[in-house]
């Protein structure tokens, strides 16, 4: 067996999926990552890049899959509603989140918004809440090894941010996270020492709104550089990016820092 672990992109979009031509080139699904090796796989939220995913577990024929869910805001869920393992009575789904995260998606996954429920789905579905003081481990011994932390952000309706750790390494997942406050600096000392920073490019630079939950990839170098993180990942593009600006924003985030790359579904990462 492969025993390096790798990071996956299903999806880099913010708010909503963007179908059109402009936005082929990074891809139009919004927040959804993977981290496996081998055959131990966690997800870090459920966008709609999920369905993609789901549809190669299927391929692959590997039953258990556990989602870590940042926040509730659609783009981050709205995969779940069409996730391929749902229907399989073999299937072992476990989706960690913020306390409350089982009744928000039971009320949400279900009639009147969608045709079946979570509860009436074939698969088993498993829901853990977490806490953010409290560092924990995939539920029934899942990935052996792997620890993870929750940290809570600074984000409209509350979002935890996550550090995955396994082996002397280590990845943070940071979306949806504006920097007021004391939230720089306590998410450089969260993510000290990280080999990859997975973070919120909502806005580009000279865009950003207060106010609205997110951060540029400016914020993001800065808080990559005062936690010493080995590479940083943009993610979570708006409506207003399409190739050719997220392509241009790359080129200067490169220019002003080696470490940076921005996400585009497929890549994969070795960690
Ligand atoms: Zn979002
Ligand atoms: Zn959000």
């Amino acid at each position: 067996m492969d025993d390096t672990w790798k990071l996956k992109v299903w999806g880099v979009r913010g708010s909503a999926p963007v179908p059109e031509p402009d936005y082929a080139g990074y891809g139009g699904n919004t927040s959804c990552f993977s981290v496996e090796r081998g055959d131990e796989l966690v997800v870090l939220d459920a966008g709609s890049g999920l369905v993609a995913l789901g549809d190669e577990l299927v391929r692959r024929r590997m039953r258990r899959v556990d989602i870590l869910i940042s926040h509730l805001h659609l783009d981050h869920v709205m995969g779940l509603f069409i996730f391929p393992l749902l229907h399989d009575a073999t299937a072992q789904i476990h989706l960690y989140g913020r306390p409350g995260l089982g009744q928000a998606l039971n009320g949400l996954v279900g009639p009147p918004f969608w045709p079946v429920g979570l509860a009436q789905c074939r698969a088993a579905v498993q829901v853990h809440e977490v806490r953010a003081d409290r560092p924990f481990t995939l539920a029934d011994g899942g990935a052996p090894g792997l620890t993870i932390a929750a940290l809570e952000g600074n984000h409209p309706d509350g979002c935890y941010y996550y550090r995955l750790d396994w082996d002397g390494r280590s990845l943070v997942y940071a979306l949806d996270c504006e920097l007021e406050e004391d939230m720089a600096a306590r998410m450089a000392r969260f993510a000290k020492g990280a080999d990859v920073l997975v973070w919120d490019s909502g806005f580009f630079p000279g865009e950003l709104v207060r106010g609205w939950g997110h951060s540029t990839w400016e914020e993001g170098l800065a808080v990559g550089r005062a936690a010493q993180a080995g590479q940083m990942l943009m993610t979570h593009y708006g409506r207003k990016h399409s190739d050719l600006s997220v392509r241009e924003q790359e080129r200067l985030a490169c220019r002003t820092d080696s470490r940076i790359q921005f996400a585009r579904e497929g890549m994969v990462i070795g960690l």
